[in-house]
């Protein structure tokens, strides 16, 4: 078995190879004096698998926005460092469990404890006890050779067609994310809605919102060409909110729906963009019975009068990862060809890791880069 030309080995290996992030960036609050973080390439011991645990020959691990954060932002990670980040994991069983050997899978980024009462009332995409791989597994993440993960939340990949499965990583948390939302903000069938940024997560938002049966999707983003693959790819509207005042984006949203004889109320609200402007603009379109969901995380503050929502009987809502049972239908929505996926996944070697961190860093890519293992 092989996977891009590169043989899958059933057993034990006698070690991990991996990218560890020894010390992340830190800045001096002081001084503000920037001390340079570390990613570098280590060996680990394979763990003892327990009854329950696989281990997951890595065939890809995306990067992701929240790894930048660990390394460059000083977001802490709660296993510390030296720890190997990445948690968009793909790849095949090659240890523990025999019902799982040799079976393709995708690792989901965040995975409950299924034992306390979030998890037992549906709401364990937030459960306090949850595990993610290159956060709180201890010193396992996805940029590695291996990883030894519970096989119980694995999603097997089926029907893969030609689809490489290392680029199917993304569906780990960039795709997956976004069902999660569509699903905490009760979308129905015909429903009206805006996503606000359409980068790494937000293009998934606008597909996977369509291909969910939304009635209207508007796209809005300051980059043009990432709007325009938008139009090719479920949006039904895009505004470039570049150089404009929120007002003014509201005033060219009001004339699309004159045009189209849409309700003024009841819209959806995607905030995927975690960004001051973005989280202003959906602010100002939240209108009567709509829904603001908060997908995109930012640190800054934003001034808002609340009382607003209960004039228009509105809601505000956060949403965090995606439940391990959401995982097989976005699985499906992405081989089916429901949504376009391939078009918006690069692949690069692993040895790259410290050059596409940087790039990411500087600027989020139009195409979300998985890493392959290549040591
Ligand atoms: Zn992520
Ligand atoms: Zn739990």
């Amino acid at each position: 078995m092989t996977v891009s030309g590169k043989p899958v080995e059933m057993g034990i290996p006698d070690k991990i190879d991996t990218w560890q992030m020894v010390e992340p960036f830190t800045r001096d609050r002081e001084t503000k004096e920037v001390t340079p973080g570390k990613i570098e390439r280590t060996v680990v011991d394979v763990p003892e698998l327990t009854p329950g645990t696989v281990l997951v020959q890595v065939a890809g691990c995306g990067v992701c926005h929240t790894d930048l954060g660990y390394f460059y932002d000083g977001v802490p990670t709660v296993s510390k460092p030296p720890l190997t980040l990445g948690h968009e994991i793909s790849g095949t069983v090659v240890a523990g469990d025999d019902h799982w050997l040799g079976k393709e899978v995708l690792i989901p980024a965040v995975m409950p404890c299924r034992q306390c009462l979030l998890c037992k009332t549906g709401r364990g995409n937030r459960c306090l006890g949850q595990k993610m791989p290159g956060n709180s597994m201890g010193i396992y993440g996805g940029f590695a050779s291996h990883i030894p993960v519970p096989s119980i939340d694995l999603c097997e990949i089926k029907n893969r067609g030609d689809i490489p499965l290392e680029k199917l990583a993304v569906v780990a948390d960039a795709a997956t994310t976004p069902f999660q939302a569509a699903k905490r903000a009760d979308l129905k069938v015909g429903d009206n809605t805006i996503v606000i940024g359409v980068g790494g997560v937000g293009q998934y938002m606008v597909q996977e919102l369509k291909a969910l049966g939304a009635g209207t999707v508007v796209a809005i983003d300051i980059n043009q060409e990432r709007l325009d693959n938008m139009l090719k790819n479920g949006a039904d509207f895009a505004i470039n909110s570049g150089g404009k005042s929120a007002r003014d984006v509201a005033g060219e949203l009001k004339a699309f729906r004159k045009e189209n004889g849409l309700d003024t109320f009841g819209w959806k609200i995607f905030e995927v963009s975690g960004t001051k402007p973005g989280q202003e603009l959906a602010l100002t379109l939240l209108s009567f019975t709509g829904k603001l969901v908060v997908v995109g995380f930012g640190p800054q503050k934003i001034e808002y009068s609340i009382s607003r929502l209960m004039a228009f009987d509105a809601e505000i809502i956060g949403t965090w990862g995606c439940l391990p049972e959401y995982y097989p239908a976005v699985l499906n929505l992405v081989t089916s060809g429901k949504i376009n996926f391939t078009d918006f996944v690069q692949t690069r070697p692993m040895s790259t890791i410290n050059e596409a961190f940087e790039e990411a860093h500087r600027q989020s890519p139009d195409q979300r880069i998985v890493l392959v293992p290549d040591f």
